[in-house]
């Protein structure tokens, strides 16, 4: 038989490979989704009894001839009669794509790699395609030829075994998906899991040799070729959680990254299906000091097929900082992102997601009877940043989070958000009722500020992460009266301003004295000299750091735009001077002028010295000055 495809266009062959360029390899996947298609439905009908004879082997299997230039998928699945081949295949399957390229033709949208073009994808990469395939009901094989116009022919031959081998011969521009090196690489990324196993080519494998054996009377190993399965038909994401132990979840996360050397701290097993269908693993891996820029470490999969591993759009973005597979078929494939993001069931899948990591972290918060740490604190120091930063960019987890979020103290403690407020309350409220929340960022660098701040009997939080000056921001939106001040950003009194002052052993006069001596002995571009009345035993000069510049400036780093103003400030702090010290009044009352010029100057580099910006000649002329003076 000879005939004409029912198509619209007058020709689309040119256009499939056209337009789809760029993805062209997933024609093999489409082909091998198929053959496993084709197998599954035998099962199903072999379960039902519908099918009595022999299953027999059910692996598909893709192989190459380079001679003849075709690759070929082989299938011993339902396969089609000359019936189903004009329904399937000359009529319904190819109005599927004329229908598809109508609808994006037009589209300047990346679209997702994922069309469903379904069989014609073929001639993407080959002149010409047979199909030769036998049904399971008892009918004439056929052989199905077509040179990638709108022109096939159709016959029937004889072929003994059911089922269906598509030949592809493929073109010349498409060399490539001859190599087995290619092909294997296409196997692994789209069919890694498919439900069927999956043969191409041999492997070798190392045994125990039957026969011969080494000096020392051991089994020789020897070499042997065994038939090379692609995929794991059975992938945990499929299986019960209650069935999988934590060796098995670590074992999968190392099949899936098997360049990801590091173990994830725990996962999440997603099993829904109601009011839509997701299955899949989420891992959280550690994250320390940085969030990964590339973050497509979810691989989405629609029915154990693989579909992509760029999922922004499908999960929120702090969720894209996990590593894992979903799998849904309700997420619509054949999309742009744009579609896919107001998607309906894109959300609800997404916002399911991120109530299971909430509920995930919320269990891991509560601390079981005979433990000393909840397993959320045990993990807290790699997963901080995570939460920060799930917190920042989506409304619904950081209402949740408000409830588990563990503020750690610089001695290791720590508290959720309600039981620190509590527990600081009575110390550090000052006298318009904020609480104050102390915090350092470098324990080492601001020891003397924390020093100073444990021996008010207040407690200093550590909080190191890079998303610290967006989060403080948040925190102080979020919880009210509450202001959080890094402890080297004020004076030890002024962090916590109560109403009681300690009285000036200066006066005002002597006070304005004193000021441009000082100011002469700094950089008056970056120090700002100011006389305060602290106690008389802390230090005499000290260096402070306006909080809110500092924490705007750092904001304006790590945020695109939009501050730059602040980030551009130079960086600018205060010399404050003890009017209390008893060597402030020695300083005044020095009657050798030069005498007192020397003196000051070595209080302001002392101070210099113990923020840490004390440094080069200036540290190295400080250094000289001292072993003089003793
Ligand atoms: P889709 O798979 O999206 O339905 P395709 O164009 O890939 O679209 O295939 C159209 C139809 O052709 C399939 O639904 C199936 O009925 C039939 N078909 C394709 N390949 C095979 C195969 N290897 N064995 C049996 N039937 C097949």
């Amino acid at each position: 038989m000879q005939g004409k495809l029912n198509v619209q266009t007058e020709n689309i062959f040119p256009v499939i490979k056209k337009f789809l360029y760029s993805d062209h390899e997933i024609f093999l996947r489409e082909l091998i989704s198929n053959a496993v298609d084709a197998t599954q439905k035998l099962k199903t009908l072999a379960t039902r009894g519908e099918f009595a004879g022999e299953l027999g082997d059910l692996t598909v299997e893709v192989t190459l001839d380079p001679k003849r230039k075709t690759l070929t998928v082989s299938d011993r699945g339902i396969g089609m009669t000359a019936d189903e081949v004009e329904r399937y295949i000359n009529q319904i399957a190819f109005s599927g794509v004329t229908d598809f390229m109508e609808k994006y033709k037009d589209s300047h949208e990346p679209l997702i790699g994922h069309f469903g073009l379904g069989f014609y994808s073929a001639f993407m990469v080959s002149d010409k395609v047979e199909i030769f395939t036998k049904s399971w009901k008892d009918s004439p094989a056929q052989h199905w030829s077509c040179e990638g116009n709108p022109e096939f022919t159709m016959e029937e031959y004889k072929k003994e075994g059911r089922g269906t081998d598509i030949v592809l011969h493929i073109a010349d521009d498409c060399k490539e998906f001859l190599e087995e090196g290619t092909v294997l690489q296409l196997l692994k990324k789209y069919c890694r899991f498919m439900p069927v196993s999956i043969r191409f080519g041999e492997e070798s494998v190392w045994v125990d040799s039957e026969t011969e054996c080494d000096k020392d009377g051991k089994p020789k190993r020897v070499e042997k070729k065994q038939p090379r399965i692609v995929n794991d038909p059975d992938p945990a994401w499929k299986k019960s959680p209650s069935s999988l132990t934590d060796e098995d979840y670590r074992k999968f996360y190392h099949e899936l990254f098997p360049m990801n050397f590091e173990e994830p701290l725990f996962q999440i097993h997603l099993n829904v299906d109601y009011p839509f269908n997701l299955t899949g693993i989420l891992y959280f891996p550690k994250v320390r000091k940085t969030i990964d820029p590339n973050r497509n470490k979810i691989q989405l999969y629609c029915n154990q097929v693989f579909v992509t591993d760029q999922v922004e759009g499908v999960v929120p973005d702090y969720l894209m900082l996990l590593h894992g597979v979903l799998d849904s078929p309700d997420i619509p494939l054949n999309v742009s992102r744009s579609y896919l993001q107001s998607d309906g069931n894109v959300k609800k899948i997404s916002q399911h997601i991120s109530k299971k990591v909430a509920d995930k972290l919320e269990e891991m918060s509560r601390k079981k009877e005979d433990e000393e740490h909840s397993a959320l604190e045990e993990k807290w120091d790699d997963i901080k940043i995570f939460v920060q930063y799930g917190m920042l960019t989506d409304e619904k987890f950081c209402e949740r989070a408000m409830k588990f979020y563990l503020l750690k103290s610089v001695d290791g403690s720590h508290c959720t958000l309600d039981s620190y407020r509590e527990k600081i309350k009575p110390l550090q409220t000052d006298k318009d009722k904020t609480v104050c929340y102390l915090y350092a960022s470098n324990p080492d660098e601001e020891h003397a500020y924390i020093e100073k701040a444990k021996a008010k009997g207040y407690d200093v939080l550590l909080m190191d992460s890079p998303l610290e000056s967006h989060f403080i921001n948040l925190l102080e939106q979020k919880v009210d009266k509450s202001r959080f001040v890094r402890v080297d950003s004020d004076t030890v009194e002024k962090l916590i301003p109560h109403d009681d002052s300690i009285p000036e052993k200066l006066t005002k006069e002597e006070q304005e004295r004193l000021k441009p001596l000082v100011e002469g002995a700094v950089d008056s571009g970056r120090f700002t000299v100011q006389m305060e009345s602290l106690e008389s035993d802390d230090a005499p000069m000290q260096i402070t750091q306006s909080e809110f510049m500092r924490r705007y400036r750092e904001m304006a780093q790590t945020s695109g735009g939009g501050m730059g103003f602040y980030g551009e400030m130079p960086e600018s702090y205060n010399l404050v001077v003890n009017v209390n010290h008893p060597l402030i009044g020695r300083v005044l009352a020095e009657p050798d002028e030069a005498r007192q010029r020397e003196l000051v100057s070595q209080l302001a580099d002392l101070a210099l010295l113990g923020a840490g910006l004390l440094k080069g000649e200036a540290l190295s002329k400080f250094l000289k000055r001292s072993t003089e003076l003793i």
